[in-house]
């Protein structure tokens, strides 16, 4: 069935596959021109009915664990690369089994597990994260490299037994950021890990390249990585998540009650809190269609959640004219991290998952309902 905005279920996470497409058509342009193979970030970008369209163009996944690192082998079935900052005894062999390659957090986790894994699955690529210990990430919460950072083994750490067995170093260190920050880690990497890159079969630059964002310098990119690759003779790789999904879709919602309290105040069907957490955590404000900043448009209105938590506010809006009940309010660029960490807090209902097609057509993928709530709690 083909459904228009109105007749959706509210609220509802709508994909637009001709943007998706734009950014795909991107890292294609990178994949050819630098000779990189480019993963999807399951953390960042899970929308797996969307896969046949991202298959064509990527190598495969990065996972973070045991459960994306099977969903990355359903539903994807090219690369599995599983990278997490540590590996639990009763999941190592499952994971070992799916993936392609292995990296390991630390030389802790790698001697402890590096010999079985190999055992259970012979072709495995194993590797180690590094830290570089340079980072210039805009927040702190999303900086790997930051004091006191788990993630990754800081040159102090490397322990060079495990070079034998090590085929590759990942690095993880940018978030939301360009070529130029790219050109910086890389200095610092080469740095500090420069001795041992020749005898590494791959490195992998990790993600938070911001490549599908406007302004984005994909041609430095794509020297930095044919001259590293000219320099060092490895297979290079890039795990971007964010810049998959960078503005390929929307939440929409709609105005369930206006109310006044100093202000105008619209409680929406969704929530800032479970439904776009890092609009608080980050924080950052999500753009709203045909709205502008508190005070710019006539008439300036609250956007808050359907949950008893205080703090659930999307933020301060302005309109051309007064948002009434039954009204459609439209978040942008909610298609990546808003999804996979949305959750059911105070009950509140899933947003549903639509795509909208190449030719216009939109088709409803997914309801959620009273057992989703329940089915996660016991
Ligand atoms: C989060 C993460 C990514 C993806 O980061 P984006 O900022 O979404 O591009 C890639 N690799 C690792 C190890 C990560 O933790």
């Amino acid at each position: 069935m083909n459904y228009t905005i109105e007749q959706l279920p509210s609220p509802c996470w709508l994909l637009e596959e001709d943007l998706l497409k734009n950014n795909l058509e991107i890292l294609k342009y990178i994949k050819e021109k630098a000779d990189v193979k480019i993963l999807l970030a399951l953390k960042g970008y899970a929308l797996w009915k969307s896969f046949p369209l991202l298959k064509p163009y990527l190598d495969g996944c990065c996972a973070s664990g045991l459960h994306e690192a099977k969903l990355a082998h359903e539903t994807f079935s090219k690369e599995v690369h599983t990278y997490a900052p540590s590996f639990k005894e009763d999941e190592i062999e499952e994971i070992a089994s799916i993936s392609h390659h292995l990296i390991f957090n630390s030389p802790s986790q790698f001697k402890r597990f590096a010999i079985q894994a190999k055992e259970i699955n012979p072709n495995l690529s194993l590797g180690l994260r590094v830290n570089p210990e340079y980072s210039k990430s805009p927040k702190e919460i999303y900086n790997p490299c930051g004091l006191y950072s788990r993630l990754g083994t800081t040159k102090k750490n490397f322990d060079e037994s495990m070079l034998e067995q090590c085929d590759g170093l990942h690095f993880h260190a940018l978030c939301e950021q360009g070529a130029d920050a790219l050109e910086n880690v890389l200095k610092h990497f080469e740095e500090k890990f420069g001795t041992y890159i020749s005898q590494m079969k791959w490195i992998n630059f990790g993600g938070g390249h911001h490549i599908t964002r406007k302004g984005y310098d994909v041609e430095k990119l794509i020297k930095l990585i044919k001259s590293f690759k000219t320099k060092h003779d490895v297979e290079i790789y890039l795990e971007p998540g964010e810049a998959i999904g960078w503005k390929t879709g929307t939440l929409i919602a709609t105005v369930l009650d206006i109310v006044h309290n100093g202000m105008e105040i619209a409680i929406l069907d969704t929530s800032a809190e479970a439904h776009m957490p890092d609009t608080i955590i980050m924080p950052y404000r999500a753009e709203v269609r045909n709205a502008g900043e508190a005070g710019e448009k006539a008439h300036t209105c609250r956007l808050a959640g359907n949950t008893c938590l205080a703090g659930d506010i999307m933020g301060d809006y302005s309109f051309d004219k007064p948002l009434k009940i039954g009204d459609k309010v439209i978040f942008e660029d909610q298609m990546h991290y808003s999804m996979v960490k949305a959750t059911t807090f105070n009950g509140i209902k899933l947003p549903s998952i639509a795509t909208k097609k190449e030719d216009g057509t939109i088709e409803l993928l997914r309801t959620f309902g009273y057992e989703d709530f329940k089915d996660r709690l016991s």
